[in-house]
């Protein structure tokens, strides 16, 4: 615990933390040693982890990276947060991100952006940005972030490490603060496969507050990870030839799928034509439940109340003027267009189907290959302020992530080499639902 917070201090400048547990660490550190040498240790024991600023850990402030939840403090703990803390593990505090995870970059966090330690110019990614960077520049040794559409492996890639987003109720939602419900999934960020699944492995299972978590029994997911199999592997040519994808990623890319062709794994190109929707499905449904979900910081019943508020409409209206930001402000105005009466089956119920048509065409693949393989991100971390002018550009920063939320399937990224400026690249595995112990024993092989 020492050793990180003094990491932590020395690396202030990159902004990862929001908030850390001095004190506290240390003091649950002293605890979990008297347990080790007492033999009562749970799995954990020790490990340092931080948390994304969207997940509640009972009497500490969380904020989801926003000042309307300016002086909350959550009043229980989130399923995830204490399976980990049972196990002993030691939080050592909570982490910048885009505010309400809307992002790709984390430059939409009240609290300022992150920077990506390998390059300060650059922006970590998002919306688990400062999950990721603890992660990078050592500050602890595992985090969790939140990935609705890419935002535990989109940053993972760009700061070279490990981000998985388990199949969607693999792990309980109880005391996230939501952003789209039927997208939003816990996910660790880590150095390597096998600390993933550890994490994955103390988090998942069903839980009496969550109905949408799943009730599938939990496989020992690090036990099985050095299982060597020959598998099934397809990806789209069209994607990789795509000429709006950095040819590094591209290069490393297709050296991977022609080494795992060496190898003796069957690797074949497929078509997907769904595929070519998934970004306008994924906005148009995670704003709709946005808008919804966010209905309730309405300045009454928690965090910032404007001042100036003269009746209760301009309460609302005041508050949430000033407590949210301009993207959650952009994201809440699409969401209420698209649920509106006169446009309702135009947009929502329209999207509603088309997600129907991926999933069955993604299920349709998995029953004739174990994973599909990607590049994570079309480029590698860009420069901060590149691409906050234009939200449709910061929008294509997650358009080969988005594809495992919109069918809730599991998807790790992993490292995959770096560009000619030594900023890492990452690549994707994407398994179908529940399939995560395989998807775990192929990442491990690969790494
Ligand atoms: N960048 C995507 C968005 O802004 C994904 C965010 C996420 O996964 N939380 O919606």
């Amino acid at each position: 615990v020492n050793h990180y917070l003094d990491r932590i201090e020395a690396h202030s400048h990159l902004n990862a933390f929001v908030e850390v547990y001095q004190q506290e660490a240390k003091e649950t550190a002293l605890l979990v040693d008297a347990k080790i040498k007492a033999g009562t240790a749970g799995k954990l024991a020790g490990m340092v982890v931080g948390i994304k600023d969207v997940l509640s850990w009972k009497g500490h402030a969380v904020q989801a990276g926003s000042q309307i939840l300016n002086s909350y403090i959550a009043p229980y703990t989130a399923t995830a947060v204490q399976r980990l803390v049972d196990e002993d593990a030691i939080i050592i505090g909570r982490q910048n991100c885009d505010e309400f995870a809307m992002g790709s970059s984390n430059e939409n966090s009240s609290f300022g952006p992150v920077l990506n330690a390998k390059d300060n110019n650059k922006v970590p990614g998002g919306s688990s940005g400062g999950s990721a960077v603890a992660v990078q520049a050592g500050l602890c040794h595992a985090s969790l972030g939140t990935d609705t559409g890419g935002s535990v492996r989109q940053p993972a890639a760009f700061c070279g490490v490990v981000g998985l987003k388990p199949s969607y109720g693999r792990v309980s939602r109880w005391g996230l603060i939501a952003y789209a419900s039927s997208f939003d999934c816990i996910g660790p960020i880590t150095k390597s496969v096998e600390d993933a699944a550890i994490l994955l492995e103390v988090m998942a299972g069903s839980d009496e507050f969550d109905s949408t978590a799943s009730s599938a029994p939990v496989p020992a997911y690090s036990a099985t990870l050095h299982t060597q199999k020959k598998y099934r592997i397809g990806y789209m040519q069209d994607m990789v030839d795509n000429p709006a994808l950095d040819p590094a990623i591209r290069d490393n890319t297709l050296a991977l799928l022609h080494r795992l062709k060496e190898e003796g794994h069957q690797v074949e190109s497929v078509q997907m034509q769904t595929l070519k929707h998934l970004l306008p499905t994924y906005y148009i449904l995670t704003t709709a439940e946005a808008s919804s979900n966010l209905s309730r910081f309405d300045g009454v019943r928690y965090g910032h109340r404007s001042a100036d508020a003269v009746d209760l409409e301009s309460l609302y209206k005041k508050s949430r003027t000033e407590g949210f930001g301009a993207e959650v402000r952009r994201r809440i105005l699409l969401g209420t267009f698209v649920l509106s009466a006169n446009y309702y089956d135009a947009y929502y119920t329209k999207a509603q189907s088309v997600r129907r048509m991926v999933r069955d065409e993604t299920e349709a693949f998995f029953k004739d290959y174990d994973f599909f393989i990607s590049p994570v991100t079309p480029s590698t971390a860009f420069k901060i302020g590149e691409k906050t002018a234009d939200p449709m550009q910061m929008f294509l920063a997650d358009v080969f992530t988005v594809h495992a939320n919109v069918v809730g399937f599991p998807a790790i990224a992993i490292p995959n080499g770096e560009d000619a400026d030594g900023m890492p690249i990452g690549v994707q595995i994407m398994a179908p639902n529940l399939k995560e112990a395989d998807m775990l024993a192929f990442a491990n092989q690969l790494s």
